[in-house]
């Protein structure tokens, strides 16, 4: 079946001006509010199914993470969309510059099957709030929460603006032989060139939300225990299947065993001594990912974890040590709960390899050292950068959230959604009397080139 109806639907909605008064994207903001709290059950329930993901951590890092965005943007959205001045160079004086935002017409959003209500809802937020018309494409791989926005959206939000699209390869692949104005892409690199070639026949913008090995630095100056609550945390939330989520620690080689037994302690806290009987702890999303990230398994040593069950897709929280540098766990995103701990020789050692690889989403430090921050920061290139915590700068909406090279062009949240789904429209202004511009018509007779 082909979508281009629904896009000309969609795109005609959009050029009748529909979605461009501020009342209705103030409007369609407030109603999908409306959709996640009244249905919220309906979609801890689709998390569940698909993910095994805990009510109180589908609370905070998908529907609650949407109704943050979305109050964030209600409040400040009608000062974002205020022209900006610029200054007028002398030459052109007197004049009036400045910038607007105007929404962009019809985009897609593509998203994946990990966090699939937020990173589904989070950019229909940026794209809304800019006055787009929508398109929305969950993953297929995360079912329930697919058939749940395909029912529910079309409840909440105007059908004439933003529709949803359920399916896989061959839907996307119909998709992205329309014309957008702006496509969304959350997933893997693979996909996520396809999608930028697809869109490079109409020259839509595409942003690419990736992934990658998202490392983490561990040196002897700070509180080991705690660094390790943090790195268990955000490793093994979702089972880590997070983008965000450490991939691989590399850790000074002195304080290595210490970090390991501060891990195993950590887990304990966090799932208690059998994590697979813990309602907090997800399991991995389907046989081809298990299958993947058993296949894992052989690269070290399990200092913590290591058990896992087909039936069930229950894969341990684990750490593996005696991990060499070129073995499969450190050739590819891990994207599971399996957290390879490398001993180096310091800083120098750790900035080489990050170096080494490509440059991440996500780069994490723990360390108190504030010269060792500063190279980190002057020295690596990622996404974003955290110190003392993981995955944790997603939820400042003040920050832009993407990546960098092969994890990812372009970037959203808060007000950088907003101008992420806008074009920004240059508009100056002069009038015609007196014409100054008089001083540089033709005939370019004596002084005029030093205008
Ligand atoms: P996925 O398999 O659900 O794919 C994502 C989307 O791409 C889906 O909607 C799917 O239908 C579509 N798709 C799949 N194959 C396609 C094809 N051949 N042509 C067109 N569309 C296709 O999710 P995934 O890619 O496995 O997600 C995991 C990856 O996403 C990881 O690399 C992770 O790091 C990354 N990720 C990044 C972010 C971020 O915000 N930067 C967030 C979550 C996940």
């Amino acid at each position: 079946m082909t979508h281009a109806r629904t896009v000309a639907d969609l795109r005609s909605s959009f050029d009748r001006g529909v979605t461009k008064p501020l009342a209705w994207r103030l409007g369609q903001l407030r109603a999908l509010r409306r959709m996640l709290t009244e249905r919220s059950a309906v979609f801890e329930d689709a998390l569940l199914s698909d993910l095994a993901k805990n009510p109180t951590e589908s609370q905070i890092a998908e529907l609650g993470f949407v109704v943050g965005e979305i109050d964030h943007t209600l409040k400040r959205l009608r000062r974002w969309l205020r022209p900006q001045r610029v200054a007028v160079p002398g030459a052109l004086m007197p004049a009036r510059a400045s910038t607007i935002l105007e929404p962009v017409g019809v985009v897609l959003i593509i998203a994946p099957w990990n966090y699939p209500v937020q990173l589904l809802l989070a950019p229909l937020v940026g794209a809304l709030a800019a006055g787009n018309a929508v398109v929305l494409k969950p993953s297929e791989l995360a079912p329930a929460t697919s058939a749940a926005m395909a029912r529910l959206i079309p409840e909440y939000l105007d059908r004439r603006a933003v529709a949803v699209v359920e399916g896989g390869v061959d839907e996307t692949t119909d998709l992205l032989a329309q014309r957008f104005d702006h496509i969304f892409y959350t997933g893997n690199g693979r996909v996520g060139r396809i999608v930028a070639a697809a869109a490079v026949e109409n020259l839509t913008p595409v942003t690419l939300e990736l992934g990658g090995k998202s490392p983490v630095y561990v040196d002897g100056t700070v509180d080991i225990a705690a660094a390790a609550r943090r790195i268990a945390w955000g490793k093994f939330m979702n089972a880590g299947q997070t983008c965000v989520a450490p991939d691989y620690v590399l850790v000074d080689r002195a304080i290595a065993p210490r970090l390991a037994d501060a891990l195993r302690d950590a887990v304990r806290e966090l799932y208690g001594d059998a994590p697979a009987q813990s309602p907090d702890y997800g399991r991995i999303v389907n046989d081809r990912q298990f299958e993947r990230l058993t296949g894992m398994l052989g690269s070290g040593t399990a200092a913590v974890g290591g058990d896992h069950d087909a039936a069930t897709r229950y894969l341990a929280p684990t750490v593996l040590t005696g991990v060499a540098p070129d073995s499969p766990v450190m050739a590819e995103e891990i994207f599971g709960p399996i957290l390879p701990i490398l001993p180096v020789d310091g800083l120098d050692e750790a900035i080489r390899i990050i170096r080494a690889g490509d440059k991440p989403l996500a780069l994490y430090a723990f360390t108190s050292d504030a010269r060792a921050r500063r190279r980190i920061l002057t020295e690596t290139s990622s996404g974003a950068v955290g110190f003392g915590v993981p995955a944790a700068h997603l939820a400042v909406a003040g920050l832009p959230f993407g990546g960098v090279g092969e994890s990812g062009a372009g970037a959203y949240h808060g007000e950088r959604s907003l101008r992420t789904f806008s074009h920004e429209k240059a508009v100056l202004s002069k009038s015609l009397a007196p014409d100054t511009l008089a001083l540089i018509y033709p005939p370019y007779t004596e002084g005029k080139d030093r205008f």
